[in-house]
């Protein structure tokens, strides 16, 4: 590979006014590089912003069918190249080939979905006091957004906020994370074919603090949306409440997992290593603690064990491998840190906890997959957002003690729990703190048709996929025609 990929603003690929690039390196082998892209400055966000501010009326005005009949073109061409996203994706950041083209295909999934969404209705009528008026609402779109992603689902999060921004009429500006802009770039080209005007949908490389950031500043880009860490998410809120700009932010998890005394063990420690290691743990969804009744502890982490002891490490175009490199050295470094940070707290270090060194891992970010026991609540490994392949497994009495302990948490994204007992169960719904939740399924994976977010500080709890989406990208008018 090794291309230089440019800008795509106001319907042109255009290199940045910098003259400067960033490397993209290949986290299963940094001696490969992947490409370069446009190391863009703010004058490169302007120019992006203005183009469209530009477009935004015409495509306004356009039918939101057509807009929709768009997005089903855009479906099919990301779909007929699947093999060349999918590889990008493994290559810049290292998730394995098979999750990379589920999430081209859920991709495709969700531009057809809101392909339709603009044949649905947008507004009511509502009973007026005054029996000769017409009281109705519709919706409008918000303006121009900005689109900031990070790298962890290259594909899907960037069209799952992208499709539904503009099948409701915004145009768009994405500032994906430098780690996947490739990835990025290539789904542009895919709406640059679909023949999106120029000026509806732009890309802008380069860093969160220079071009992430002269977005979020900018008077004339309406509304933000945003999927990241919580500290850019802050940061993101508080300029954005300043100038008055609509924001919208998914942010980080520490997803726990209930597994109680009547639960199938086979499949809770199946779906829970799955739900803990797939992506090699870097999911905002990820398990990352287990709350294990104490009559079957013992028996439920034997089942752990052997689960992670078959997990198959490697590169992510290895067919065979189940879990791929982290995706960065600062990736590896946290991870690293947080291992540590749990010996150091007293946690018992029961499974893996180290880098692989064999010859074939030695240029990569390849770790172990890492499990925990006797961790207590407060330790920074129950606590923390790791992102990372690192389970903790935490004995308690009942199911009233999980769910406390498993509340006792800065974060709300997503829980699951394993139970027969449908009153444990719906106990469990009504109780925990999370926007995501699972009966007798993994923490990760929600359908692209229903909302996904959550709650406290894993979320601005507003919602985003499926219905849900219309609430952030349009604005409610409500009119009253009174005949005169
Ligand atoms: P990050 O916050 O470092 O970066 C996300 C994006 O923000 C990138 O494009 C980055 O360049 C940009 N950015 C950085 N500084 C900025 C600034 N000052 N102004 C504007 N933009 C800026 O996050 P990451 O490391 O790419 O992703 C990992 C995080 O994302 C984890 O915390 C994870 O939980 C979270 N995440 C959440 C969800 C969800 O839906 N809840 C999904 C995936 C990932």
């Amino acid at each position: 590979m090794s291309d230089t990929y440019l800008n795509y603003i106001a319907g042109e690929w255009l290199p940045s006014n910098s003259n400067e690039t960033l490397v993209s390196h290949n986290p299963a082998n940094t001696k490969e590089i992947v490409g370069y892209i446009q190391k863009s400055t703010k004058a490169d966000v302007e120019k992006s912003v203005e183009s469209a501010k530009k477009a935004l009326n015409s495509w306004k005005r356009t039918s939101s069918v057509v807009r929709g009949e768009l997005l089903r073109k855009a479906a099919d061409l990301l779909e007929e190249k699947i093999e060349e996203i999918a590889k990008t994706a493994t290559l810049e950041m290292g998730k394995t080939l098979v999750e990379t083209k589920g999430e081209v295909i859920r991709g495709g999934a969700i531009l057809r979905y809101y392909a339709q969404e603009g044949l649905r209705k947008v507004g009511d009528t509502i009973p007026s006091t005054d029996s000769r008026n017409l009281l109705y609402t519709t919706r409008v779109p918000i303006g121009v957004v900005g689109v900031i992603t990070p790298w962890n689902f290259p594909i899907a999060i960037p069209i799952w906020k992208m499709a539904p921004a503009l099948v409701y009429g915004n145009t768009v500006i994405i500032k994906p994370a430098s780690e996947t802009a490739i990835t990025a770039i290539k789904i542009m080209e895919v709406f640059a074919e679909a023949g999106f005007p120029p000026g509806v949908v732009n890309i802008v490389t380069g860093s969160g603090s220079e071009v992430g950031n002269s977005l979020v500043e900018n008077r004339n880009v309406n509304a933000i949306t945003f999927t990241g860490s919580n500290e850019v998410g802050k940061h993101i809120a508080t300029t954005c409440i300043q100038r008055g700009a609509k924001y919208q932010l998914e942010m980080g998890g520490k997803n726990p997992v209930i597994v109680l005394n009547d639960a199938d063990l086979d499949l809770a420690s199946k779906l829970t290593v799955s739900g803990a290691m797939k992506h090699t743990g870097q999911k905002c969804t990820a398990t990352s603690r287990v709350y294990i009744h104490e009559d079957i502890y013992h028996d439920f982490k034997e089942k752990v064990i052997k689960e992670v002891s078959n997990i198959k490490v490697g590169p992510g175009v290895a067919e065979d491998t189940f879990m791929g490199p982290l995706s960065s050295k600062s990736q590896l470094e946290t991870v690293l840190h947080f291992i540590k940070k749990g010996k150091e707290e007293g946690a018992t270090l029961t499974f893996g906890g180290n880098t692989l060194t064999d010859e074939e891992f030695k240029d990569g970010y390849f770790i172990q997959p890492t499990v925990f026991e006797d961790v207590e609540n407060s330790m920074a490994i129950a606590q923390e957002e790791i992102f990372g392949p690192v389970l903790c497994l935490i004995k308690v009495a009942n199911l009233d003690e999980a769910i406390e302990l498993a509340n006792d948490n800065a974060f709300g994204l997503c829980a699951s729990i394993f139970t027969r007992n449908l009153g444990y169960a719906f106990t469990f719904v009504n109780e925990i703190d999370a926007g995501l939740i699972k009966v007798n399924g993994e923490s990760a994976g929600v359908e692209y048709q229903a909302p996904f977010g959550g709650m406290k500080a894993s979320s601005s709890h507003s919602r985003e996929q499926g219905e849900a989406a219309k609430e952030f990208f349009t604005s409610i008018k409500t009119i009253t025609i009174t005949p005169s």
